[in-house]
């Protein structure tokens, strides 16, 4: 579009540095850059401050927004728009707050849909099975919280819910059963004591997922966690960041144990070295464009990239920005960050970000870390000398009030009142002193949730299910326990530990596309009678030890059509084939 831009970037006062990148967007106008999208590019490949550059291109996209076609050119565009894109361009999801006084007055039955998706920008979600009843998802970055917030939100699920929370494998907390002018009261309870639940649904950043022992176990390159933090600090409450094509999932770690799923992240940073200037220096390495629904598994692809973690949350800011202004919006299945990275290539997406950023990148360091993974479940020294970290079971990340209020005790008993989520919907209660390692042991809670759980307990998770998600086909947080049981009876003895994941639905939130055992529900026809039933993946060692060929990166659908009556025996006689299996199987 022509506009003048000469008079819009002269009389911008958004750079609050040096000026350099506005002077260079006023240099870029006078000669001559008379489109919008050329003085975009001018700017971008300026080398001005890096802090103002993303305010101005937000500018520019505003005016670029002010210059829009014609009338009946926008309701062309309009149409070509899934509804989502729709809703977003008539109001941003974050002012759906300004209406929740009137929906508390005049009932959730008078909340438009535009707005029932829009209160997902705010963390709250209309649930189909509960009609009347919400849902929130906190966000706890890198799983790192307290006693203190486990107290207020054991209070909140007890007042306002059914006495349970759910745990989610991005280390988050779900609160569940709420009515809609309880929204602010719930928020009132969790400021305190530092809690948001904005920009947990939809097209937002989720939950940074983190390794839950940072900075406190030995087997770490560095403690990231700082870096989560910085990130986390830079898009929540922006609206720069609030109109993403799609969802995007974020994992950033320093741990050497492999335990944050980074192969199915849209950005992952993990530790690597590099040699610069003939000093060995410490930061990660970064893949981008890693997902499991809208299409199935993609394993996130190498940009051959190395950030130190001081530039590190920042150039996770460039890559989000530039996912928003290129992503596909078309079709929601189509609008991963995968899908970009498909049609540009690694190549094109890295020098673009290249040109965004306004300098080289360096180029991939050294990866340090295992391929096995770790679940950090179980009782184990930290790096300071005579603290340890308790890594405790929660089955199926389901979480009474009661245990709750339990955790924080234990907590602030045992520890210094931290609490660490993972992202098997466990729990870690860390810095306990040597000599209060047994006490802890004997405490009732944990013959619930057990430091040393069974093989097939120990890596059970599960998404929502059918009770509170519409997508699921079957109950799976229900079937996971029910299986599980059986299987510690038959099979338990001497099995290796397993990862065995549920999901109960394409949309993989179970995460059954990297387990060891991953289950994925559905409806299948048998004997001309529908009934639940799953198709079983296997995958890693699990896969080659049963002689199952993998391309090493997700797990292999092995059985199709189980019906889920039959699968505890059907799982049974797999697990017993790993007995034999010549492969020796590790956590
Ligand atoms: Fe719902 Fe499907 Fe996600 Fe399970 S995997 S929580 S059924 S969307």
């Amino acid at each position: 579009p022509q506009i003048d831009v000469s008079e819009l970037a002269a009389s911008a006062q958004i750079c609050n540095c040096n000026g350099v990148t506005k002077g260079k967007l006023v240099q870029a106008c006078q000669e001559g850059s008379d489109t919008l999208a050329a003085v975009c590019a001018a700017t971008r490949a300026g080398t001005g401050c890096g802090a103002c550059k993303p305010q101005i291109h937000a500018v520019l996209k505003f005016a670029m927004q002010q210059a829009m076609p014609e009338p009946a050119a926008r309701e062309s565009r309009r149409r070509s728009m899934n509804k989502i894109e729709v809703y977003k361009e008539e109001k941003n999801g974050l002012d759906v707050k300004a209406d929740l006084p009137r929906y508390a007055v005049d009932g959730w039955e008078t909340i438009t849909d535009g707005d029932k998706e829009r209160l997902k920008w705010l963390g709250v979600f209309f649930r189909r099975q509960t009609p009347g009843h919400f849902m929130m998802r906190l966000r706890i970055p890198n799983g790192i919280s307290n006693s203190a917030q486990f107290r207020a939100i054991a209070s909140i699920s007890s007042d306002f819910g059914k006495d349970f929370t759910d745990i989610t494998t991005r280390q988050q907390i779900q609160l569940r059963w709420f009515e809609i002018d309880q929204v602010q009261d719930i928020w009132d309870r969790l400021e305190p004591v530092g809690i948001v639940s904005i920009q947990t649904g939809m097209d937002n950043i989720r939950g940074i997922v983190g390794c839950p022992v940072a900075g406190l176990t030995p087997n770490e390159l560095f403690d990231a966690s700082p870096v989560v933090r910085e990130y986390n600090e830079i898009f929540v409450g922006n609206r720069e960041f609030t109109n993403l094509p799609r969802k995007f999932n974020v994992t950033i770690t320093g741990c050497l144990d492999n335990c944050t799923h980074a192969v199915t992240q849209d950005i992952a940073l993990t530790p690597a070295v590099k040699s610069i200037a003939g000093e060995e220096v410490k930061g990660f390495n970064v893949t981008v464009g890693g997902k499991q629904g809208s299409g199935g598994f993609r394993p996130a692809s190498d940009l051959d990239v190395f950030v130190l973690p001081r530039d590190a949350a920042q150039l996770c800011s460039e890559i989000t920005l530039l996912f928003s202004d290129n992503g596909l919006r078309e079709a929601r299945n189509k609008s991963r960050l995968a899908f970009l990275i498909e049609e540009w290539g690694v190549d094109r997406f890295r020098q673009e970000l290249e040109q965004r950023v306004g300098h080289p990148l360096l180029t991939s360091g050294s990866p340090v870390g295992s391929e096995a993974k770790s679940d950090h479940i179980g009782i184990h020294p930290q790096k300071e000398a005579g603290l340890n970290y308790a890594g405790l079971v929660v089955p199926v990340g389901r979480i009474t009030a009661g245990q709750m209020l339990e955790v924080a005790r234990l907590a602030d008993n045992y520890g210094n009142g931290e609490v660490r989520i993972t992202a098997e919907q466990n729990l870690i209660i860390p810095n306990v002193p040597d000599s209060l390692v047994p006490a802890l042991e004997e405490e009732p809670l944990l013959q619930e949730f057990r430091a040393d759980p069974s093989p097939v307990m120990r890596g059970l998770v599960s998404c929502t299910g059918i009770d509170y998600c519409h997508f699921a086909l079957v109950d799976t947080k229900g079937l996971a326990l029910k299986t599980s049981r059986y299987l510690e009876e038959k099979v338990d003895s001497d099995l290796p530990a397993l990862s065995i994941n549920w999901s109960g639905c394409p949309n993989a939130c179970g995460n059954h596309t990297v387990a060891d055992v991953g289950l994925l529900g559905k409806k299948a026809r048998v004997d001309g009678n529908v009934v639940d039933a799953v198709d079983v993946f296997l995958g890693g060692k699990v896969a080659e030890a049963l002689g199952v060929v993998t391309d090493g990166e997700s797990s292999v659908k092995t059985l199709e059509n189980v019906p889920c009556d039959e699968l505890p025996e059907t799982l049974a006689k797999v697990l017993e084939s790993l007995k034999a299996a010549p492969v020796a199987l590790t956590v």
